[in-house]
């Protein structure tokens, strides 16, 4: 992991309000272990700005990153302002990654909203690999997507509201996926609410499956205790915060499914 000063070479919208970033970042690269891990980005040295903003590494090629971000609040709408050959301040790579993708299983990729991207950096890593996945992308409206919905090659892209591919929720896609398949192996990055759904799916029907969990973030290195989650099953000690305590950006982002509770 370190700190370094990378030049844009790219920063344009993809879809309605998503974004899509490629940086120079050879000392990054070289740290890089695989799909899940994460970098945290010093959006202005102002105070406003104080806390890096956390995003999924979406693709390395040679000694460049790409991310793909959707607009949230002030960090994320700045960053939509950053000009081809600026400059920004970037610590990585942080966090563990997705793994027994390359197993006996038939990987099942589910990505919604802003989970998208270590999802689709996945895919192409099992592309790479001559490994046939499945991919489900789910997004509120057709807007928000920019592959294209292609059953017949594995692609299902859901939406909220109906506009494109099969409306709904990833659920109804995944579980119909999940039933047409002998030995899925579930990946998923997405809202808490869709991390929970799926979960509880998993876990009822026996499925082994990862879960890249984004929680509220700030240093992105164990010191502010920011991004802790609730570990499931332990045997609680009153006086141990470690055993029923997870920090996602040093034990995650991707945990097991039957690891963390979400409750
Ligand atoms: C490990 C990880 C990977 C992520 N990867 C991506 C990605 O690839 N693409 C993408 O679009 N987004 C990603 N996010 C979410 C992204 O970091 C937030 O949307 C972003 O920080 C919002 O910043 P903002 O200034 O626009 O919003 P504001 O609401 O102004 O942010 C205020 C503060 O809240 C925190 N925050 C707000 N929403 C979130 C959230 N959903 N998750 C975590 N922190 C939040 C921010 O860190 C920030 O400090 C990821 C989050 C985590 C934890």
């Amino acid at each position: 992991m370190l700190i370094e000063q990378c030049k844009i070479i790219r920063n344009e919208e993809i879809a309605g309000g998503i974004w899509e970033m490629e940086f120079s970042a050879p000392g990054i690269v070289s740290y890089y272990t695989g799909p899940g891990q994460f970098l945290e980005i010093l959006l202005d040295n102002k105070w406003s700005f104080t806390v890096r903003r956390p995003m999924s590494i979406a693709n390395v090629e040679e000694k460049r990153i790409t991310i793909i971000y959707k607009i949230f609040g002030r960090g994320t709408t700045l960053l939509t302002e950053s000009k081809v050959g600026g400059i920004l301040d970037i610590l990585g790579p942080l966090g563990n990654v997705f793994s027994g993708w390359q197993g006996n299983y038939v990987p099942i990729l589910v990505g919604g909203g802003v989970g998208l991207a270590p999802i689709l950096n996945l895919f192409r890593e099992c592309q790479k690999h001559q490994i046939h996945s499945k991919l489900i992308i789910g997004a509120k409206t057709g807007r928000e997507h920019f592959m294209d919905h292609d059953p017949s090659n594995g692609i299902f892209l859901t939406t909220d509201d109906g506009t494109l591919g099969n409306p709904g929720t990833v659920m109804p896609s995944l579980k119909k996926v999940c039933a047409d398949i002998d030995n899925p192996m579930v990946f998923a990055c997405g809202p808490l609410p869709m991390l929970k759904g799926m979960q509880d799916f998993v876990i009822q029907n026996k499925i082994p499956a990862q879960l890249s969990v984004e929680s509220y973030m700030g240093c992105g290195t164990g010191l502010c205790q920011g991004c802790a989650i609730k570990r499931r099953n332990v045997k609680e000690k009153a006086h141990s915060y470690h055993e029923r305590y997870s920090l996602v950006c040093m034990d995650g982002p991707v945990y097991s499914a039957s690891e963390v509770s979400f409750d």
